[in-house]
């Protein structure tokens, strides 16, 4: 009977001739001392004809010289390593020419003071068709995700026209005295309300993906952008009969503005959004090398398990018996503004219950002069007593006849134009005391901004104008917001803000108008 070191005797016999891998033992002057079966299956060689040979028969001819140094540098310290930097690298040569991707891992040894070199050899065609195939796949992913964002961005764009013109005809039908009508047309305004925000997200976020914002870095004071939140969220917070706290530091970041106040607010709605009780807070605290800002609420918080997927394109927590009020797009765009500002978002359950998010600045946002900037915060507006008159310019028919319907409902003298020699025709007669409402996107050579200021050149007049935009962030981005005398809405725009920035600019520009008429 055979004993048990002679059965492994025979295992390891058995291993090395049949081992998974090639096996071969070079010396130190790169000469084949072993092969074993597998190797010279897969090389198509008999052993004998190997043993002895110089080790570059196994090689590309092309690849023989490179090799021939690397492994010289290779025994001056040698280690057990995987063989070439990356696997296109690695080649081996069959007897009959072929060539085939290898996979090589070394492993040294002396016996005395003689080198020895032991390779695993891999084919790695199979490897490297599927690594090619991943590659192909994910280009073609990312090709199809492409496509996808730009398809969104274009339909939730040209979506936005005839949902405005729907916008201000219901506005304006609000108007017509018929009180059973009221309720209907009050749950159409907060349809037409939500399905903006719908269109609003996806563009965003389609844009983001797309790759077509680039932050642009400024300086943004916090404290300003809180109160900017406060303004925002105040009254919502308060007909939810929540607390909304908040308790700024002193800090100016370098950072995109529109993008960063996008960032909060959608933080602190999604707060507002998901609490019914108690309060919502925006806490600053200013570490060593950090900014951090927490939003906390008392709400319905988000269960451990459901925290992994919250930052996901069109994910909602199911959770049962609340209502569903968004789309899952908010805490999307929340990640993909805070991957562009480099800042670090993190959401997690609140201390006494409800939800912590925390957006962490790393210090070298911070800065610490703030150049002095006209303050943005517009006052409310006195209603003006006497009506201005409103000269539209809107080349989209839908959109034009419905503003004009609107305004004509709210009290206003109109007249409108179709395209920019339409306009040119009403210019000849324009009062400083009207005001240009115009599309901003007009024709090729025009912008609406271009039709002010040419208007305000041969009038020589301040002009009061307000100017319509379906891309708002770009346009503030390319003009600034410095113009006098000029407000940007977003489009489809809100009928309440219309009406603000009419009366706001005509009042403005009477009291002008008395100023000049004492002097
Ligand atoms: P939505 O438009 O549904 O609010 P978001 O992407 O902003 O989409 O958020 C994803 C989901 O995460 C929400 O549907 C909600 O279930 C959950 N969530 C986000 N913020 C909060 C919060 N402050 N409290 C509780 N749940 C939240």
């Amino acid at each position: 009977m055979r004993n048990g070191m002679e059965e492994l005797g025979e295992i390891t016999q058995h291993l090395l001739r049949f081992s998974p891998d090639a096996l071969l033992v070079v010396d130190g002057e790169s000469r084949i001392r072993f092969a074993n079966e597998t190797l010279t299956q897969l090389f198509g060689y008999a052993a004998a004809n190997l043993v002895g040979q110089r080790m570059d028969i196994l090689l590309p001819e092309r690849l023989r010289g490179s090799h021939q140094h690397h492994f010289t540098h290779y025994t001056l310290n040698p280690l057990a390593r995987e063989m070439g930097a990356r696997i296109s690298d690695l080649f081996g040569r069959r007897a009959d020419g072929s060539e085939f991707p290898a996979g090589i891992r070394l492993a040294p040894f002396r016996i005395g003071s003689r080198l020895f070199v032991a390779a695993a050899i891999r084919d790695m065609t199979e490897r490297r068709r599927i690594n090619e195939a991943l590659v192909a796949a994910r280009e073609e992913a990312d090709r199809a995700n492409r496509a996808k964002s730009r398809f969104l961005a274009t339909a939730s764009h040209d979506l936005r026209q005839p949902l405005q013109a729907i916008r201000l005809l219901n506005a304006a039908m609000m108007k017509v005295p018929r009180p059973e009508l009221r309720d209907i047309l009050q749950q159409q305004a907060q349809a037409i309300d939500s399905m903006i925000r719908l269109l609003n997200s996806l563009l965003d976020i389609s844009r983001l993906e797309a790759g077509a914002i680039t932050p642009e870095l400024v300086p943004v004071d916090l404290e300003e952008i809180l109160e900017e939140l406060r303004a925002e969220f105040q009254a919502l917070a308060q007909t939810r009969g929540l607390d909304l706290r908040i308790l700024p530091v002193k800090a100016v970041l370098r950072t995109d503005r529109i993008l960063f106040h996008q960032l909060l607010q959608n933080l602190a709605g999604n707060a507002l959004k998901y609490t019914d009780r108690g309060h919502v807070s925006i806490n600053c605290v200013l570490g060593n090398d950090m900014l951090t800002i927490n939003v906390d609420d008392t709400g319905i918080g988000i269960p451990a398990d459901k925290l992994d997927r919250i930052f996901d394109e069109y994910y909602q927590v199911d959770t049962h018996g609340s209502k569903r009020m968004g789309v899952g797009l908010g805490l999307a765009i929340v990640s993909e503004v805070a991957q562009l500002l480099k800042f670090n978002v993190t959401i997690a359950a609140g201390q006494g219950g409800g939800t912590r998010a925390t957006v962490s600045i790393p210090r070298q946002f911070l800065t610490t002069a703030m150049p002095t900037l006209e303050p943005t915060i517009v006052a409310a507006a006195p209603v003006a007593e006497d009506r201005p008159r409103i000269v539209l310019v809107e080349d989209n028919d839908a959109v034009r006849v419905a503003t004009e319907l609107f305004l004509k409902f709210e009290g206003f003298e109109v007249v409108s134009a179709a395209s920019t020699e339409d306009a040119e025709r009403l210019f000849a007669s324009v009062q400083p005391t009207d005001v240009v409402i115009t599309d901003h996107h007009l024709d090729a050579d025009n912008t609406g901004l271009d039709l002010i200021k040419a208007l305000r050149h041969r009038q020589g007049a301040l002009i009061p104008g307000i100017i319509l935009t379906g891309d708002l962030p770009s346009l503030l981005r390319r003009s600034g917001t410095a113009l006098p005398a000029c407000r940007f809405l977003p489009k489809p725009v809100d009928t309440q803000a219309l009406i603000h920035a009419i009366n706001d600019l005509s009042s403005k520009a009477r009291d002008a108008q008395t100023g000049q008429a004492k002097e």
